[in-house]
């Protein structure tokens, strides 16, 4: 009845699968929409790769009389990465849905989407289908003629990387500094505003309504046990045809590039490495990319990981240390400063990455660098620490006679 509110916007939407029996999901009930989400396999595409039917259940507790929310991490700001930036920009009524749908499955009231403050066209297209949908009587009042009641907001950062760690994240939501918390208590029990909190990927919440539409089997029947569905992967660096894409979860790593990056510059055998999931995730080398497969498991046994899914892809004329060492300072900036192997160590590393990149170092420091990147990796209050550690760990792990022979070059041209 209120099909005159459907906008050009909204029909394109509704045209592509959007807000297709969601009233029916929704009447479904709680139990139903995790269970979809259980059986489909689906796991956190921000990094972590949690499973989602499980961190969405923790909020499926009797009610303390605490208001629930659901807190969509739209800070998207891993270098390399932008997936999540394209569903904003191109379908954000996917986003919109995916709210409403995970909500009821957590019993949330609201969700916040908390965007990154770069995003500025991506956070006013989303603002667009949130008001489109409340005209339509999609969210807000009676959802979709469900009798669920669901709100959608949208807050912008100010631009620190930092706060797309969730509890930094929730700090800034209530109007802090954007600080990681320690860890318990968990957002479910300690959220946003002191209340049960799940804080999830945009890309996790878009796909929900579609799993509870074509059912969990469906998804579950792309990719390999562990690893199903599908996923967006961003493609850059030197390619022919830097690209995002949608594709079945353990896709080769080598078809990927080839299939839908128009392959290498300058072809295969000019390549170099591949960070597989942005800028945290260490470098393979070209070895390694043969044979890999773009997945958790499967990344993981690269001795790198599938993170957000984001690969960068280097060429033979990319010096790799200046690359690592541009990440670092890249952390170093972004470090909030709370903890000192982080506030420390990443600065020390970006001043040893700086010598190493002119080859002014002594070859025991290579050493004393993985030592020191080993001391951060997981004695830091968030992960930042580690996203710091990893690049180094994989620059030194396979490059190291690139770092050596940078040193002799430097001390030969010393003597000379
Ligand atoms: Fe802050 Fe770094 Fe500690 Fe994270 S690891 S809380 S960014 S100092």
């Amino acid at each position: 009845k209120r099909s005159h509110f459907f906008t050009t916007a909204l029909k394109g939407a509704m045209k592509r699968g959007d807000w297709y029996k969601t009233k029916e999901i929704l009447l479904k009930g709680v139990d139903w929409i995790l269970n979809e989400i259980k059986v489909s396999g689906l796991r956190g595409r921000g990094g972590a790769g949690f499973p989602t039917g499980m961190k969405w259940s923790f909020m499926n507790k009797p009610s303390d009389g605490r208001p629930k929310y659901l807190v969509v991490n739209a800070d998207e700001g891993e270098p390399g990465t932008c997936k999540d930036r394209e569903i904003m920009r191109n379908d954000p009524h996917k986003l919109v849905e995916g709210c409403l749908v995970a909500g009821r499955a957590m019993g949330a009231r609201a969700a916040y989407i908390y965007i990154r403050g770069e995003f500025y066209n991506e956070s006013s297209n989303l603002q667009v289908a949130i008001n489109e949908a409340y005209a339509a009587g999609l969210i807000g009042k009676d959802c979709c003629g469900s009798g669920y009641d669901f709100d959608v907001f949208v807050m912008r950062g100010a631009g620190a990387y930092i706060c797309g760690e969730e509890t930094a994240l929730i700090e800034s939501l209530e109007g802090k500094q954007g600080k990681p918390r320690l860890k318990p208590p968990f957002p479910a029990d300690v959220g946003v505003f002191g209340c049960p909190t799940t804080v999830a990927n945009v890309e996790t919440v878009a796909v929900a309504p579609t799993i509870c539409r074509r059912g969990g089997p469906w998804f579950l029947g792309f990719g390999r046990e562990r690893n199903s569905g599908t996923k967006l992967f961003n493609i850059s660096g030197h390619v022919n045809n830097p690209c995002t894409v949608e594709e079945e979860m353990s896709i080769p790593l080598k078809d990927l590039i080839e299939r839908h990056a128009g392959g290498v510059r300058g072809g295969w055998d000019n390549l170099l490495a591949v960070i597989p999931g942005g800028s945290s995730t260490p470098l393979i080398p070209k070895n390694v990319c043969e044979e890999v497969l773009m997945d958790f498991d499967g990344l993981i046994q690269a001795q790198t990981g599938l993170g957000t899914a984001a690969l960068i892809v280097m060429d033979k004329s990319t010096d790799i240390i200046r690359a690592i060492a541009r990440l670092i300072e890249f952390y170093k900036h972004e470090s909030c400063g709370q903890c000192t192997p982080c506030r420390e160590g990443v600065d020390w590393m970006n001043n040893m990455m700086w010598r190493f990149v002119k080859g002014d170092a002594r070859p025991s420091e290579i050493d004393m660098i993985w030592e020191l990147s080993k001391q951060i990796e997981g004695h830091t209050i968030c992960a930042l620490g580690d996203g710091a550690a990893w690049p180094v760990q994989g620059l030194i792990r396979h490059f190291r006679p690139v770092m050596e022979s940078r040193i002799a070059e430097h001390q030969q041209q010393a003597r000379a």
